[in-house]
């Protein structure tokens, strides 16, 4: 017997009407690439999203023919993201920091008929246009007299879309499971994979991610998502504002610690999301110039492990509360998230701030596994190592055209490809990716652990620990060093700092100092090239 209820599918459009109707005057402001503010409402980029969709469809676009965006964090770029995915198309996201081939083979890949982009990216659109053949319309994110010249392609802007479109266009209804949004996710090694989003998984995974116990989101929230758009759906911030009314402050394609000050500032930013460099970044700079995080209450901090000396910043000279949270691509991205549970309240201080400091627990909908090297379930000891499994509505089950083959195993779980302990309290850590753990003598060693307590030092700006070939123990860390701005620093010094914080045998065999990290497209370092670099090191 099926129950009397309504019957209404979970289509992402549902978002910007709800804000439109319920909070259609609360702010949306952008820093443009001219550098210029923009401020906007929920009202009006619902009345232009359904223009954008209005164009798309009179262009011959139809459910599930594949959009590309190659921007920023702007006004125009979220009005994308409804114009597109609400009409049925699925919008590609695409991350401009990666190398122009991948570019190149991921719009191919995708097969995207019009590509969206910011005017100061036209040199990469220019360098691949004459390989993407599959694109009809080049659109740049501006007015017509922002239009730059191109010897090379016929450009249209975007504001004349939205002009010439009527309003006479009501959001399609269709099924939940329709395809909404593509990321794909630039593995270290091999092409780029796809990963389709459906509206049904970014609705659940919105209203995960907006309840108390994960980014705590209200209209009371000036929210500040300076984790990119391109990356994994924005890290939900353009789905779950819309969807509590929240004030969203985009900072454009401006990162610099003064133009994001700026904002936070001026805007009363009172939550953010981001890479922990950019903490540090912001760190560095209001310490610099005796500033203070003014509005700001929490902000959630991902993609790479939080250092506890950043957490402990936050929260001791500004009063932040930095939630770190775990995630991937294929996850929309977010797995665990470390907010407390009254058993972790109870706890002594020091191990309640270790218990913060773990990647976190899963929401309501997302269920984690760790294995043992025998793949049987790893005890919850918070000691035991293994790869880590994650399963739910949100989570992928493959990727697009079929890319990597069968990934999940016979009871569904997706492998992520992360090295975990898990506790008693249901508290997830991260040792390692699959690849990075240091193993020697047949015992892993975390790089993470190593890192963290590398970066605790006062003169250290960046680590990383990778594994040399060591003949006796087969690999031993070797961690590789960015001094802070100005700081000397030597090789002793840090050992003899890390060596009450770690086992000893987990103690690196030798500490490189370098100027700067190989970094990836999405900001994370780049171990596979350290590695390479240092193998031989300790031979
Ligand atoms: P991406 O798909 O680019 O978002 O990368 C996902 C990967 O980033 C994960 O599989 C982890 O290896 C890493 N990652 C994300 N969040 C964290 C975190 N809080 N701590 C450590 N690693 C993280």
């Amino acid at each position: 017997m099926y129950g009397l209820m309504q019957d209404h599918p979970l289509l992402i459009s549902s978002l910007i009407r709800h804000a439109a109707a319920n909070h259609g005057g609360r702010e949306v402001v952008s820093r443009l690439v001219d550098g210029s503010i923009h401020r906007t409402n929920y009202a009006t980029i619902e009345l232009r999203a359904r223009r954008l969709a209005h164009a798309l469809t009179s262009r011959g676009i139809r459910l599930g023919d594949r959009i590309a965006t190659l921007a920023w964090n702007t006004h125009r770029h979220v009005e994308c993201f409804y114009g597109v995915s609400g009409m049925g198309a699925v919008l590609h996201t695409v991350n401009p920091r990666l190398f122009h081939e991948q570019i190149e083979y991921i719009i191919r890949h995708a097969e995207d008929r019009i590509l969206f982009f910011d005017a100061d990216l036209l040199p990469i659109v220019e360098s691949i246009a004459p390989q993407i053949g599959c694109v009809e319309h080049f659109v740049v994110l501006c007015e017509r007299a922002q239009v730059p010249k191109s010897e090379l392609l016929q450009l249209a802007a975007y504001e004349d879309w939205i002009a010439a479109a009527g309003e006479d266009y009501a959001w399609p209804q269709f099924d939940e499971r329709t395809a909404s949004s593509l990321c794909y996710t630039s593995g270290t090694t091999g092409n780029p994979k796809g990963v389709l989003y459906s509206h049904r998984s970014t609705l659940i995974h919105a209203l995960a991610a907006s309840q108390r116990d994960g980014f705590a989101l209200s209209s009371l929230d000036s929210v500040m998502p300076i984790a990119p758009l391109f990356h994994a759906n924005g890290w939900s911030l353009p789905y779950a504002c819309p969807m509590v009314g929240a004030k969203m402050v985009l900072p454009g394609n401006r990162m610099d610690a003064a133009s994001l000050y700026e904002l936070i500032s001026g805007e009363r930013v009172s939550f953010s999301v981001g890479v922990p460099t950019i903490w540090t970044m912001l760190l560095a700079y209001t310490g610099e110039k005796g500033l203070q995080l003014d509005a700001l209450e929490r902000c959630l901090v991902a993609g790479t492990a939080l250092p506890p000396a950043v957490q402990k910043a936050l929260k001791d000279l500004h009063g932040v509360t930095a939630i770190h949270a775990w995630g991937m691509t294929e996850t929309s991205p977010i797995g665990t998230l470390s907010t407390p549970t009254p058993e972790v309240l109870a706890l002594p201080e020091d191990q309640r701030e270790a218990e913060l400091l773990k990647q976190g627990r899963v929401p309501y909908g997302a269920e984690i596994q760790v294995r043992d090297a025998e793949g049987r379930v790893a005890p919850k000891d918070g000691q035991t190592f293994g790869p880590l499994w994650i399963r739910g509505p949100w989570i992928a089950s493959g990727y697009f055209k079929g890319e990597g083959g069968k990934v999940l195993d016979a009871d569904g779980w997706f492998p992520t490809g992360d090295v975990a302990t898990w506790d008693e309290l249901g508290f997830m850590k991260i040792t390692d990716r699959t690849k990075d753990v240091i193993k020697s003598g047949g015992e892993w060693i975390s790089s993470i652990d190593v890192e963290n307590a590398a970066m605790s030092h006062p003169k250290v700006a960046l680590a990383a620990a990778v594994a040399a070939f060591h003949p006796k123990w087969d690999e031993r860390p070797v961690l590789v060093i960015v001094p802070k701005d100005g700081q000397e620093l030597s090789r002793d010094e840090l050992l003899e700092f890390l060596a009450p914080k770690m086992a000893k045998w987990w103690l690196p065999d030798d500490v490189v100092f370098v100027r700067e990290m190989p970094m990836t497209a999405t900001g994370k370092i780049l171990k596979a090239k350290l590695r390479e670099q240092y193998w031989h090191r300790l031979e």
